[in-house]
């Protein structure tokens, strides 16, 4: 196979678990140096040491992309080391459901931070490097979310419908400068956060988790949960050049339930 990002470096944010993990890794796989921000470093550290065994550089970045007065130094860390990124996956974001009445001030916030601010602030401080090598990818981890909603996802859908319009606004500002922006968004993955989402649905209503997950397995009509590693590979051919035509898209990978 041909390596297509030789020679690129990647920033993942949320790269310790789940799709973050999968994409540092599928990146590193197709030839690209890749650095992973969390706020925790034990995972960061493991999906670094996978990229390292595939023979490229890797950086772990301990952080929380919400907090906008560490990213100067954060990034200035990251172009000492691997150089400066030119794909940046902002990928790190939470999921806590709640219908309006219990949508607190600071689960509104929390969400609109951790899905949609920690973006803006990444891509406003890497799009430089980028318009300045005059090649550059941003990709959006949004959610079906992005595009429809339903109940219990007040903030969580208010804050990917958000990344996606951030998504599309910067994609047609930098359209003739060889970067694109786009959104990616999944249906449930199989991920400890959709973990979390099958938790929270036995301790709501006593079904078992096996019950709970065939429900949310159930909203695709594949019947089925996607995979981390499908959501990587989307990321990947999003960076190569065969990808340069596909600018400000929000793409639905939920096995065809969302038709949008
Ligand atoms: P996980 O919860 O499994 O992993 C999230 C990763 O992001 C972790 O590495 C976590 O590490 C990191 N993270 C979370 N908040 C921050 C923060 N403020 N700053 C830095 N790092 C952070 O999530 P998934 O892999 O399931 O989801 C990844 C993305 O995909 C999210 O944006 C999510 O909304 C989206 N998505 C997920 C779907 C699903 O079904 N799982 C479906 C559709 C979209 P740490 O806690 O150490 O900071």
């Amino acid at each position: 196979m041909i390596e297509q990002l030789t020679g690129r470096i990647a920033l993942v944010t949320g790269g310790g678990r789940g799709i973050g993990r999968a994409t540092a890794i599928a990146l590193a796989a197709e030839g690209a140096d890749v650095a992973v921000t969390a706020r925790s470093s034990d995972q960061l550290e493991e999906t670094a040491g996978e990229i390292r065994r595939l023979g490229r550089r890797a950086e772990v970045l301990v952080c929380d992309v919400t907090h906008r007065e560490d990213i100067d130094a954060v990034l200035a860390k990251l172009r000492a080391s691997l150089g400066d990124p030119s794909i940046l996956v902002n990928n790190a974001g939470i999921a806590a459901g709640a219908k309006l009445a219990d949508t607190t001030d600071e689960l509104g916030d929390r969400s609109m931070a951790g899905n949609v601010t920690g973006a803006f602030y990444w891509t406003r401080a890497t799009m430089p490097l980028m318009l300045k090598a005059g090649w550059g990818r941003v990709i959006n981890i949004a959610s079906i979310a992005a595009k429809a909603a339903a109940p219990y996802m007040v903030a969580y859908a208010a804050s990917k419908h958000a990344l996606l319009g951030l998504t599309r606004a910067v994609a047609s500002e930098v359209a003739t400068k060889g970067v694109t922006v786009n959104a990616i968004c999944p249906g449930y993955v199989d991920t400890p956060m959709t973990e979390g989402s099958i938790e929270n649905i036995h301790a709501r209503t006593g079904r078992s988790p096996e019950e709970a997950r065939k429900i949310l397995e159930g909203f695709s009509p594949q019947a089925r949960l996607m995979t981390s590693d499908e959501i990587a590979s989307l990321v990947a051919f999003l960076c190569t050049d065969k990808a340069r035509g596909i600018n400000g898209q929000g793409i639905v990978l939920d096995g065809g339930g969302l038709q949008a």
